[in-house]
């Protein structure tokens, strides 16, 4: 929800009030480790933004502070870190709707909110064709709308717009078809879950599909929603109660990440892996991890697999880092986010893995693609896709009629 000034100019004295300058936020944050420059780190912004509002230095107002601003993944690792306990993610978040509110938007966030409010989602593909992801899908139906589901699956704009990535929807509509349960999708009544516009100081504009899309999932009456991708899972976990106003609860069914659900299954009985003989390791997506609190389910998963190695990244669960693909940095600086992703596949390479699973299509594209530049010999999967993989496709139920 858009802040009033005088909040903000609230958020940023208590800020600066309280930070010590001890610069634990620094050595952690990512995009501070490639820039190396002190305005670049989370205690560079809060000094940038205390010299604007509090300071009165409109002057400072300048692309180069935008630019500081924007170079930033909200990771969140640096209010993870922060002794001062200060909410540097929900900060940032602020300041960049309070470029948004003095015309400072950046021209790429402007052309993202006028693509979404055309097609409602992030591509210029008209939402019709949400469902083109299933054209491979020879065995069965994936069911729309479907009156009497138990289970409403969110697939997200990645997912359903990148053809490069149709595995992870198909691989999650498979498991669940194979366990089996009932679900079904929206199609085209599924809108952005609004994400992009949050992230770029839109959130004004995210309340209508936010609306938009409770209401559609309600009138399924469905007992759970679950989501394949991270942000999309934050943002009806974490930021649809917030924008409008409710608790989770008010939602009327439960939210799930994939990987809670499947591990729900793993544990029934109803999903049983076969082996694998390989040394696998996992990347904690910031949205799922640090910004929704799931941790574990993913790592259930892949330890109930037979045979596979699992091993951790040094920097993992809370202290995590990212994958370079969040905040909408891409749009901004693109080399920044190939760069962080650079150190996340290299570190993923020293635990020996030759697979390194996610849990968000947004991290599995970013990382594969930095894995593919870097020439590693490494694998880069969402945990679904593994699963379905390794799955033994005979057992299980009856498949959904
Ligand atoms: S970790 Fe917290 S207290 Fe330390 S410099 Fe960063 S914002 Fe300030
Ligand atoms: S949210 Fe992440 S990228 Fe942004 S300032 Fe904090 S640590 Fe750096």
């Amino acid at each position: 929800m858009p802040k009033t000034k005088t909040n903000l100019e609230e958020r940023i004295a208590e800020a600066s009030y309280v930070c010590g300058r001890c610069g634990s936020c620094r050595n952690v944050c990512p995009v501070y480790q490639e820039i190396k420059w002190e305005s670049s780190s989370p205690r560079g912004k809060i000094t940038l933004a205390k010299d604007v509002f509090l300071k009165h230095k409109h002057n400072k107002m300048t692309e180069f502070y935008t630019q500081r601003l924007l170079e930033c993944t909200l990771c969140g690792k640096c209010e993870e870190i922060c002794a001062a306990g200060i909410h540097t993610r929900g900060l940032w978040l602020d300041l960049r709707e309070s470029l948004r509110e003095t015309g400072r938007l950046h021209p790429n966030f402007r052309h993202l909110g006028e693509q979404i409010a055309t097609t409602h989602n992030i591509s210029a593909t008209a939402n019709e064709y949400r469902l083109d992801w299933t054209d491979d899908l020879d065995d069965f139906e994936v069911p729309q709308s479907k009156d009497g589901s138990e289970v409403a699956y969110f697939v997200g704009c990645v997912s359903s717009f990148y053809p490069q990535l149709a595995d992870i929807p198909q691989s999650i509509v498979k498991i669940l078809e194979q366990a089996p349960v009932k679900y079904t999708v929206l199609g085209g009544e599924e809108w952005c879950c609004g994400f992009p516009l949050i992230s770029a100081g839109m959130s004004g504009e995210a309340q209508e599909l936010a609306r938009h899309n409770i209401e559609k999932v309600r009138a399924l009456r469905v007992k759970t929603l679950i989501t394949g991708c991270a942000s999309c899972f934050h943002t009806w976990s974490q930021e649809y109660p917030l924008l409008l106003g409710k608790s989770k609860q008010d939602l009327g069914f439960e939210v799930l990440h994939v990987t809670e659900y499947f591990a729900r299954l793993l544990q029934e009985k109803r999903l049983m892996p076969a082996g694998l003989s390989e040394t696998v390791t996992y990347h904690d997506p910031c949205d799922l991890g640090r910004n929704s609190g799931v941790y574990e389910d993913p790592r259930v998963i892949l330890q109930a697999i037979p045979g596979l190695d699992y091993v951790e990244m040094f920097h993992n669960r809370e202290l995590a880092d990212c994958c370079g693909g969040g905040g909408n940095l891409q749009m901004v600086d693109s080399g920044l986010s190939q760069a962080i992703a650079g150190r996340r596949v290299r570190a993923a390479v020293e635990t020996g893995a030759s697979i390194l699973v996610s849990a968000c299509q947004q991290c599995v594209q970013t990382l594969r693609d930095a894995a593919r530049k870097e020439k590693l010999a490494l694998e880069v999967m969402d945990v679904t896709e593994l699963l379905w993989q390794v799955l033994d496709h005979e057992t299980g139920g009856e498949r959904n009629e």
